[in-house]
């Protein structure tokens, strides 16, 4: 019996994808935990949105829970994921004498610092971001209550009536939207023409750089892929950047066994890209499962090189106490 022949298939794979620098220490900071002091160690909400991330670290030990309380007293660290955490929460974890890990990326801190330096100069602070993720509830949580106001659409913007429209800032979620932050702020500018814009972007290198890649792919490809989880912003965003620049068919998937084969249809060309905490070995997996089907000859689309790498928390870069 001869199989049939296999129509063929190109993939165009965006680069950059997947990991991100921010991504990448935080698994290590659990990673070199969990070898220096032993399971369990503890982290608090998922490091990185990512379940198969998640259930590779459970698997070597790592316990992860939402809240401090539901840790036991004792020796073990607690790990905060790369999201970054309200200030109580350090403050609690001290006042609880837990050995605490903060794996929050140095480009969420850098917008922490902003938001604290708009405060001291007396300025409120309208946070462009998403209610209820992670990120933004560790950035408002930088102030006390009422210092940040969260426009989170145009709508938002145009309707926000801040305290102060004379002393005015505006930050970001790192993992947002180009071409949307882009349209909440001109609207904030045309409304409050004073009011302070950040040094340097706040969407962050690996959001822009993922985001520009599947802009100059979308185009060409019949289908999109976006491997990331759903509670991902930044892969949400790869998604709707794919659907905007032309590609329809564009899904959010966390693994090949998520692909709904009807729904991407007959393909001549599809894009894959990751999110910054999908693991390239997902991504393989969706490329074998066209493989399986297609024909592949796989085409790489690079519109950035990337060489940020961050420094591990101080606690981890000293040798083990003996
Ligand atoms: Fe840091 Fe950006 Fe990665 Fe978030 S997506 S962890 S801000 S580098």
């Amino acid at each position: 019996i001869t199989e049939p022949t296999k129509l063929p298939l190109t993939v165009h794979l965006c680069a950059p994808r997947g990991f991100c620098a921010g991504v990448d220490r935080a698994i290590q900071i659990v990673e070199i935990a969990l070898d220096r002091y032993g399971p369990p160690v503890y982290v608090r909400h998922e490091i990185v949105h990512n379940r198969y991330v998640v259930e590779e670290l459970k698997r070597k030990g790592a316990v992860f829970v939402e809240e401090l309380d539901e840790i036991p007293a004792g020796e073990k660290p607690v790990v905060f994921s790369a999201h970054g955490v309200p200030k109580s929460v350090p403050a609690d974890a001290a006042r609880r004498e837990m050995f605490f890990l903060d794996a929050t990326c140095p480009l969420v801190s850098k917008v922490h610092r902003e938001a604290e330096i708009h405060f001291k100069r007396g300025r409120h602070i309208l946070l462009v971001g998403h209610a209820g993720h992670p990120e933004v509830i560790g950035t408002m949580g930088q102030l006390p209550e009422g210092a940040v106001t969260l426009v989170e659409t145009e709508a938002d913007a145009e309707t926000v009536l801040p305290p102060d429209t004379d002393n005015l800032a505006w930050i970001t979620q790192t993992t947002l939207s180009v071409d949307d932050t882009r349209a909440i702020v001109a609207v904030l500018t045309r409304r409050f023409p004073r009011i302070v814009a950040p040094h340097k972007d706040d969407i962050c290198y690996a959001t822009t750089n993922r985001q520009d890649a599947v802009r100059a792919v979308a185009p060409r490809v019949d289908a999109m892929i976006v491997v990331g989880a759903p509670n991902s912003s930044n892969s949400q965003r790869l998604r709707e950047v794919a659907s905007r620049a032309g590609c329809e068919r564009a899904f959010l998937i966390q693994r090949a066994a998520d692909i709904d084969w009807e729904a991407v249809g007959t393909v001549s060309a599809v894009g894959i890209t990751a999110g910054a905490s999908a693991p390239e070995i997902l991504v393989e997996e969706v490329i074998d499962a066209f493989a399986a089907r297609y024909a592949v000859t796989v085409e790489t689309v690079r519109t950035a090189d990337e060489t940020v790498s961050f420094n591990l928390p101080r606690e981890l870069r000293l040798p083990a106490a003996q």
